[in-house]
């Protein structure tokens, strides 16, 4: 296994779209094995892979609270089939460090995807598990979580950020 650099905000690569994978073949068992080892050394407790820089729609997550236990769940293709009830809550993302703000999100979600032995599966998550599953398909789409932030704080927001990466961009 091998640790995968995970690109900071504003790359343009974690704005776009990524394509559905076609086949679930040693090479993708490698791929996912690799965005495994990279959410927990990170740690983060999800990730998607345009956040490494592949754009394919294939997301890692563990929500357990026991983490050295290292049960992730891999989802190839996942897609959110059902929303219910609305939970604010503190997200963050591995793409933007050091923010975390409140995002609304749904508070049940139903999501289909294949497994990495390319069986079909239905995963119902509420809470964490729920945000976690929204916030990673979002970033298959582009979508980041300051997207779903007010306005006006996005604005803001985004000024903060253009300024912070000016900072740390190499003279
Ligand atoms: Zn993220």
């Amino acid at each position: 296994m091998a640790k995968l650099s995970i690109l900071l905000y504003p790359s343009p690569i974690i704005r776009k779209k990524s394509a559905p994978v076609t086949a679930i073949d040693g090479e993708l068992q490698r791929f996912i094995d690799d965005m495994v080892e990279t959410m927990y050394a990170a740690p983060g407790m999800g990730l998607a892979a345009p956040q490494v820089g592949a754009l394919r729609r294939v997301i890692v997550l563990d929500p357990s609270d026991d983490r050295t236990a290292h049960v992730p769940i891999a989802l190839i293709n996942p897609v959110l089939v059902a929303g219910e009830g609305q939970i604010v809550d503190e997200e963050g993302c591995l793409c933007i460090p050091d923010l975390n703000e409140p995002v609304s999100r749904f508070k049940h979600v139903t999501v289909k995807a294949y497994d990495r032995n390319e069986k079909e599966i239905v995963l119902e998550g509420a809470d964490l598990l729920a945000r976690i599953l929204q916030h990673e398909i979002d970033h298959l789409d582009g979508v980041l979580f300051i997207d779903r932030l007010s306005t006006a704080k996005r604005l803001l927001l985004k000024r903060r950020l253009r300024k912070g990466a000016q900072r740390s961009s190499p003279s």
